[in-house]
């Protein structure tokens, strides 16, 4: 299945790449890659302990020098070699996506790979437009002007859910900026991030300007971020592991990015097209079996179209066709590991003694036993305090509640900590409009839910975090803002000196 062996050779030289290079782990404990379709083995790898950590780090702090030293031109056009190396090797990064995520195939060629080229290839032209404000005398005796400079090392931590783009959306502005790196990927997931680091290498990026460590959260992974020689934390993950990395990182005063959870609601007016609505939901709710961030995980429906949509969603949940992820035709592949589906199968066997679960809610069995498949659910009848409606399940599972009044609608949307996407169903600007301004969340989508686009950010409000990823935004993460004053009379008694000197 996929190309398991060719994974095994190109990265026999171990899972640590540090300084241009492969290296294997010294943390004396090794972790199995598992093909969630399957529950085989695909490679087993030494982990990352601290001293992996700290060399990489001196690694990324050698190069530092260097890189930000090099002209944005010069930094573009490594980028842009990288675009091209990463397209020519799309399928084989595709395959290795599938083979350690258990993603659909056709996911992972036409999702994930793309959209990490185009994010290098967005960010190679990026890093020759770092803006600020226009120099000028905004004191009539001096001239000010804003230097955007790079901040260092900067260590980054990955979740495991589309463990390509997050590497990609974590290195690419930090070191068009001149920054250099070292990513932690998940550690059940660290293929695809290695095979970027190689080809940065490959399209000559200088070595140690990107560095990988694979290791545990709380061995590779703490080490990292309370490092003193890292000047910035940039984490994507879960909200729980957010606030413990915010601890360690404030510790040593730093820069600190968090990425965090999601519980997207999905809020559907009476005058929206129901189709469009419930084929919306079903695809928002189901990418990537619900294990995103912004999946569509709580949909509000006005009373009047409450019930065909009820009917509606759960017709067409039963249509998707769960399988082997490496079948073009297959819609929906296993969780990402059997942990993760045994996890999201406790909530919805908790859920139902107060809910009602219309489809769903069960493993397929049959030819998928073995692999850590889950069916599309769908809850009816929960409350809005309830768990499945508050807390992040990461799996494919709506939940869906009835509201009456705009207002209703929009204040349900708002009620769990999260606020990281969300979408509105109507026909009605008016009402799209209000609730793009009164939903607080990082994206609002109108009669859509889940396209991102490299130029637009990406980042939540309240519990899912703060900074934002993608676009020119990302910069300001990534950059340092230096005000540098000229005087530009040369006298030597200023005026200003008068609140020292007074008349003398
Ligand atoms: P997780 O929080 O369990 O782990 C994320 C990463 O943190 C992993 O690399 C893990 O090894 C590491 N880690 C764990 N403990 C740590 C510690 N004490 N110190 C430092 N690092 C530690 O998340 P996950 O289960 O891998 O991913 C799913 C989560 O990620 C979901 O909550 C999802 O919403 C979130 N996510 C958010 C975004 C976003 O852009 N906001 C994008 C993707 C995923």
């Amino acid at each position: 299945m996929g190309n398991r062996f060719q994974v095994q050779d190109r990265l026999k030289g171990g899972a640590q790449y540090i300084d241009g290079r492969l290296r294997p782990g010294t943390s004396g404990h090794s972790h199995a890659i598992v093909n969630p379709a399957t529950g085989e083995q695909v490679l087993s790898h030494d982990l990352a302990g601290t001293e992996d950590v700290d060399a990489a780090v001196a690694a990324a702090r050698a190069a530092f020098p260097g890189w930000a030293g090099a002209t944005p031109g010069e930094r573009s056009d490594a980028l842009h070699r990288f675009a091209s190396v990463l397209a020519e090797q799309a399928e084989d990064l595709a395959q290795a996506e599938s083979l350690q995520c258990g993603k659909p195939i056709k996911l992972s060629r036409e999702f994930d790979v793309p959209g990490t080229v185009d994010n290098t290839a967005f960010f190679a032209g990026a890093a020759r437009h770092l803006q600020g404000q226009s120099a000028g005398e905004y004191s009539g005796d001096h001239t000010s002007y804003v230097r955007r400079e790079p901040i260092g090392v900067v260590g980054s931590i990955a979740p495991w859910n589309y463990p390509l783009q997050m590497a990609a959306w974590k290195v690419l502005p930090a070191i068009a900026a001149g920054n250099t790196i070292v990513l932690k990927p998940a550690e059940i997931t660290p293929l695809t991030s290695l095979m970027f680091a190689q080809a940065a290498t490959e399209a000559g990026v200088p070595d140690g300007v990107l560095n990988i460590v694979t290791g545990t959260g709380r061995e590779a992974g703490e080490h990292l971020v309370g490092h003193p020689d890292v000047a910035m934390t940039s984490f994507t993950g879960s909200t729980p592991v957010g606030k413990r990395v915010a601890e360690v990182a404030t510790a040593t005063v730093k820069r600190l990015h968090l990425e965090l959870g999601g519980k997207a609601p999905f809020v559907v007016f009476d005058d929206a097209d129901l189709d469009a609505a419930v084929h919306g939901a079903v695809a928002g709710a189901l990418i990537n079996s619900g294990q995103d961030c912004t999946a569509a995980t709580r949909a509000y429906v006005q009373r009047p179209l409450f019930d065909a949509f009820v009917a509606g969603v759960a017709d067409l949940m039963a249509t998707v066709r769960l399988g082997d992820p490496f079948d073009p035709a297959t819609d929906l592949g296993p969780l990402v590991s059997h942990t993760q589906r045994d996890r999201v199968a406790g909530f919805v066997d908790r859920a139902r003694s107060y809910a009602t679960v219309v489809t769903g809610g069960r493993a397929p069995g049959g030819d998928l036993e073995k692999g850590a498949y889950y069916l599309p659910t769908l809850i009816a009848g929960a409350a809005q305090d309830s768990e499945v409606v508050q807390s992040e399940i990461f799996g494919p599972v709506l939940v869906v509640l009835p509201f009456d009044s705009d207002d209703e609608g929009i204040a349900l949307a708002n009620d769990t900590p999260y606020g990281l996407a969300a979408s509105a169903w109507s026909r009605d600007v008016y009402r799209t409009g209000r609730a793009t301004r009164e939903i607080k969340a990082g994206c609002v989508w109108v009669n859509d839910h889940i396209p991102i686009i490299s130029e637009m950010p990406h980042g939540g409000y309240r519990a899912s975090g703060f900074g934002k990823d993608m676009s020119m935004y990302s910069f300001e993460e990534y950059t340092q803002v230096k005000h540098v004053m000229y005087d530009n009379t040369a006298v030597v008694r200023k005026d200003w000196h008068r609140t020292i000197f007074g008349d003398r």
